[in-house]
Formats: C-alpha cells, structure tokens, sequence
C-alpha cells in the first residue's frame, strides 16, 4: 500500500436510494470507476492504484437480522462492480457500526479484494455498538482487514485525538482521512456544527452548506499529514470538503514533489509581498502597510 496516489470513489447508493433515484446507481458507480482508471492510464509513471467503495447502507439495524442480509447483498453488489472494473483494493467507508463493517469486511474478502475499513466516529468515541475505535479496528484486523482507520465526521485535530489508541492496538496499516473542517472538543464532528462568527444560519446548524467559516486552510491539513507520518498513521487523505490545494499541500509535507506542484503559489512577482528585482520599491515598501 505504499503507491503513489489513491484514486478514492465516492460511494452513491444510500443517498440514490433515499431519494429514489436507484436507477442511477448502477450507472454512476461504474463510470465513476472508469474515471479512476481513465486516470490511471494517463499517468502511467505513477503507478496509481485505483480503488473501489462501499459506505454506511443506513438500513443496517443491529436488532433486525434481516437486516444482516439486507446490507450483504448491497455491499456483494458493489464490491462485484469494483472487481469487474479491475480495481486493486476497496474501501468500506463511513461506517458508524462494529456490525455493518464486518459485513462490509466480508463482502470485500470473498471477492478476493485488499480490504480498507474506516469508521466515522461520533461525539462520545465510540462506535455506535460501543467499541472504543482501537477495540473495534483491532476486531477487523482479527477478521483480517488489510488496513484499517477513521474516515469523515471529524476535522484533523479531533481525528487525530482517536488514531494512538488505534496504532497501538493493531499491526496492520492504520488510515486517517478527516474532513478539512475545524471541528473541536466541543463540537467534535461535522454534522453539527456552531459558527460562532455568524448569527444568521437557519437552525444554528453550519452543517452542510454554511461551514465556510470552520474550513481549514492548507497549511492545517500539510500539518496532520506530518503529524501522521511521525506516528505511523500510513494510508491518509481527506474526506468531504477535500479540493486538491490540500492534497497537493499534504504531499508537499511529505516532502513529494506532485505534478500540481506545477500550480504552487508564487508570491514573487506580487505587486507588494514579492522579492523579484523588476518589483518597485514604492510598492514593496509600502507592504506591510497595506
Ligand atoms: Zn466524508
């Protein structure tokens, strides 16, 4: 798991079917493959690997077996696409349930497929079966998860307060993919979040379409991507909110040099803050004035 880039897909199945447009499914899932691959037979030199995606069904009820069957059947589904499309490993993703990400576990390894487990943890720390994330991460590694972390809900800092437990508790890779947003002790996750510069946000809730505020900047995500490096937190990324300026970013702390470094900021030739010799000293005097 030490190539270049990961071409992550998005899931879509829960969100088709909850707004009845399971018909588009099928269809968005497999051209969102073929762009992965598309993507990696532009770059050849890379050595990209491409991936494949399961997420949280949202039917999955740890009191209702039919459930159980429910989820492997979607999940089968999914992971049959991945494997057609020729993909190198899948990721179960965004999984709040011990329970649902077992299932998700299984469909991955009876394809024969490289197995990614993330759950998304909410505000208490636990997953919603009650396991502490290094306890239930340690269960899939068991059950023989090839890698195994936390995906989405929360911003870099409450992320990473969960991820030691986790690298102590298992042997196997360990992944991280926040969201780029500043959540805090206070309000942990995302998906409830108070601005406290804004009093017009119907409902107080910022989550999802006011956040702009609590984005974090580049510079925040190259500073967890280093922070995992040191603790051997060994497959990372962002989850939603991600724009390539953070992953570029995050690259760049690692001390690799991306094709989009072509696009780095050059603050040199600004009329003010820059340093070339062409600038005017009455402009460049004047800067920190400005
Ligand atoms: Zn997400």
């Amino acid at each position: 798991m030490s190539k270049n880039l990961i071409e992550r897909l998005n899931d879509g199945p829960v969100l088709c079917a909850e707004i009845g447009k399971e018909h588009l499914l099928q269809p968005l899932q497999k051209n969102a493959l073929q762009i992965a691959k598309d993507s990696r037979e532009e770059f050849k030199d890379l050595d990209l690997m491409v991936c494949g995606d399961v997420a949280n069904t949202n039917v999955w009820d740890p009191n209702d077996k039919q459930t159980d069957l429910e989820c492997q059947k979607m999940f089968e589904e999914q992971v049959a696409w991945a494997k057609e499309a020729g993909v190198d490993f899948v990721i179960a993703e965004t999984i709040t349930w011990l329970g649902e990400l077992k299932i998700a576990l299984k469909a991955i390894q009876d394809a024969g497929l490289i197995a990614v487990c993330n759950f998304s943890i909410k505000r208490d720390e636990v997953t919603r079966d009650g396991y502490t994330p290094g306890d239930a991460c340690k269960i899939l590694e068991d059950n023989g998860a090839d890698v195994v972390g936390l995906n989405c809900f929360r911003g870099p800092k409450m992320t990473m307060k969960l991820l030691p437990e986790i690298r102590e508790k298992v042997s196997c890779h360990v992944a991280a993919l926040p969201v780029p947003y500043r959540t805090t002790e206070k309000d942990p996750g995302f998906l409830n979040q108070t601005d406290e510069g804004c009093d017009c946000i119907p409902g107080g809730n910022a989550f999802p379409v006011a956040l702009d505020n609590l984005y974090c900047n580049r510079f925040e995500m190259g500073e967890f991507a280093k922070e995992c490096a040191e603790k051997k937190i060994n497959f990372i990324g962002i989850c939603c909110g991600a724009e390539p300026h953070h992953v570029r970013e995050m690259a760049v702390a690692l001390g690799r040099k991306p094709i989009a470094y072509k696009y780095y900021p050059d603050m040199s030739k600004h009329y003010a803050h820059g340093t070339d010799s062409s600038l005017k000293h009455l402009n460049t005097d004047v800067a920190k004035s400005l």
